[in-house]
């Protein structure tokens, strides 16, 4: 295709504003899927993102489109739609398929206005330079106000109310106009065709039948079906099994030029070996320098997962590994823990991430399992000059610590005005430095912050969103560590360190931290034949302390000798209780007690 004749352009939204709505309506419009094929959210093809309503995977798809109006009516062109990810824990992703594009389509539900993602989006948008179109969708709703919320986004981007397109994908009203739009208001791809051939992994995506498919942007240069490919980041090289568009199922094709999105199949058979921002080149014809903005994905997030059946072992790792195929952001290495057994420290991008993994595991893969309260890592330097990366805080290191390091994020909050007292004192519990505020309209107020991730990654949202009644959003992007007055506070049980409850908090936190969870296990464990104290400690010092007082009397005591079969359930039901007992130095815990206090907090 003659690069004049390609647009390539992205949906950007908040979560729920539509985004996936609008492309279904594309797809139909544009005569790509037919009216009986079609279903809601046609490219979310996951059953996790269909059942949340949520995109995971960026996708793309070629929409061929002739203009209708104006004048460029009658002319055709090749629009290739890229889908991104919306929510935070994804946002390279998100950044990798900007660079893709050289539009970006702002959707603001025209009932809600602008919220946190779509300021992030929008910001990482005029960072890769895109041309934006300001639409407002859902205008069908008889709550949405198109005229207000056209103002807030024109202050917004600096353009014309009027400027602003009104669409319904629910009801396809203004689809039309807004393709046309795109083919008028975006650039063509530009890019040497006789150059060596450079395309951008914008996504990468394991399928059982064909191995890794990639998704590819070709920015210079031109990709052949026989070529023999290599990826610049690590110079390794394949070979190119199949090359195609996706319209909206892949269908082959000779070759790609510049300006082109399709997929390439090399037979690589993990992510990890294609992955996403690196640039593919051809090994007959190499570029000199790879496209720029690559970098590996970093676990942000550590969490233990455990089988609760000790026997699913081997099960949960066979998992894992199928998982890794799919997910170059996941992480994880064995594990064993007194109260939890056999299992696997994970890493994860995000809270989100690993809400998803963990869902996958239980649904795809039938296991069900147990997860320790997830932790960032930390970087611990000693007084001896060694330092330590911890990713698991039962691996605190011992020794004279000199400073401690965590990861911070830049939260950016927007809130109606009334509630910014709110959110600023719930930003400031979390030892929250605010960077600035700014007025986006008449009440609606965006307050920058600096945060600990580790203080974001419990409740923050759930917080946000009911103490401003779910008006307030929030988005965030790492942005580097900062020095911290951190402990590792321990939970003892008769003197024994039981390692998932180890965590690592603020100083100021500690004391809370230890009653809480020295209460929570005295109500949870049972009595045994000797006295249990329950304490929680930083290094030597004890900072709470709560008694399981010892056994008085067995367990048939208060049968009084009498009915015999009950007798005999009672006897069973405590043999069966015996084998899921955990046993934590002289200590028997029934793993149901170590489940309850790790889910409830
Ligand atoms: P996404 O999270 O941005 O992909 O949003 P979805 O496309 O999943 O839409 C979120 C919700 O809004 C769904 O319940 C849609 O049915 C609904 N929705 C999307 N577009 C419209 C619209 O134009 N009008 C109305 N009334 N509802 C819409
Ligand atoms: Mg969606």
């Amino acid at each position: 295709t003659d690069p004049q004749r390609i647009r390539n352009f992205c949906i950007i939204a908040h979560i729920d504003h539509g985004k996936s709505t609008l492309a279904d309506r594309m797809l139909q419009l544009t005569g790509v899927v037919e009216e009986r094929q079609m279903r809601a959210q046609y490219l979310d093809r996951m059953d996790i993102e269909r059942e949340r309503g949520i995109t995971i995977k960026s996708q793309a798809v070629r929409l061929p489109w002739t203009v209708r109006e104006g004048d460029l009516a009658g002319e055709s062109y090749v629009l290739n739609m890229i889908d991104t990810p919306g929510h935070v824990d994804f946002s390279y992703e998100v950044s990798r398929s900007l660079a893709a594009c050289e539009g970006a389509i702002l959707l603001v539900d025209a009932a809600q206005g602008i919220e946190a993602q779509t300021l992030a989006n929008l910001y990482l948008a005029l960072e890769n330079d895109l041309h934006i179109i300001p639409v407002l969708n859902k205008i069908d709703l008889p709550a949405a106000q198109p005229d207000k919320y056209a103002e807030e986004l024109a202050h917004l981007i600096g353009g014309k109310p009027e400027e602003c397109l009104r669409v319904s994908g629910k009801t396809g009203s203004g689809v039309a106009e807004l393709l046309d739009e795109i083919v008028r208001q975006f650039q063509p791809p530009s890019g040497d065709p006789a150059a060596p051939p450079r395309a951008l992994i914008f996504d990468s995506v394991y399928d059982i039948y064909r191995g890794v498919v990639t998704y590819v942007r070709m920015m210079d240069g031109r990709i052949e079906a026989r070529d023999r490919l290599t990826m610049m980041s690590t110079g390794a090289t394949h070979e190119l099994l199949e090359l195609g568009v996706i319209s909206p199922e892949p269908t082959k094709s000779p070759a790609l030029g510049v300006g082109e999105v399709g997929y390439l199949i090399t037979g690589v058979k993990d992510v990890r070996q294609s992955k996403v921002g690196d640039t593919v080149t051809a090994l007959h014809r190499p570029a000199d320098e790879p496209l720029g903005g690559y970098s590996d994905p970093k676990p942000m997030v550590y969490s233990g997962l455990y089988p609760i059946d000790g026997s699913d072992y081997p099960d949960l790792r066979d998992a894992l590994d199928k998982l890794k195929l799919n997910d170059a952001a996941l992480v994880y290495e064995p594990e064993t823990s007194a109260a939890l057994g056999f299992g696997f420290r994970c890493g994860f991008l995000g809270l989100l991430h690993l809400e998803i993994i963990r869902e996958r595991l239980e649904r795809e893969f039938n296991l069900d399992l147990i997860s320790t309260a997830p932790n960032v890592v930390y970087r611990v330097e000693l007084e001896d000059n060694t330092e330590h990366v911890v990713t698991n805080p039962s691996e605190y290191p011992t020794g004279k610590v000199a400073s401690v390091y965590e990861p911070v994020v830049r939260a950016t909050v927007l809130t109606p005005n009334d509630f910014v007292g709110a959110v600023m004192e719930i930003c400031q519990s979390r030892r929250g430095k605010l960077l600035g505020m700014d007025y986006l309209s008449a009440d609606r107020v965006e307050l920058r912050y600096t945060l600990p991730l580790a203080e974001i990654i419990f409740d923050f949202f759930d917080q946000l969103k009911s103490r401003t009644r779910g008006y307030a959003s929030l988005d965030y992007e790492p942005s580097g560590e900062q020095a911290a007055d951190l402990v590792k506070v321990d939970i003892l049980l008769h003197g024994e360190p039981v390692d998932a409850f180890s965590a690592i908090v603020h100083k100021d936190k500690a004391y809370a931290y230890g009653v809480q969870l020295t209460t929570k296990l005295r109500k949870l464990i049972p009595r045994q034949q000797f006295e249990v104290p329950i304490q929680a400690a930083i290094g030597t010092k004890i900072i709470a302390r709560e008694n399981i007082r010892a056994m008085r009397k067995d367990v048939l005591a208060k049968c009084y000798g009498g009915d015999i079969t009950r007798k005999r359930k009672l006897l069973e039901k405590q043999k069966e209780g015996k084998k899921r007992m955990k046993m934590v130095g002289r200590v028997e815990v029934p793993q149901e007690a170590f489940i309850a206090a790790l889910s409830t907090s």
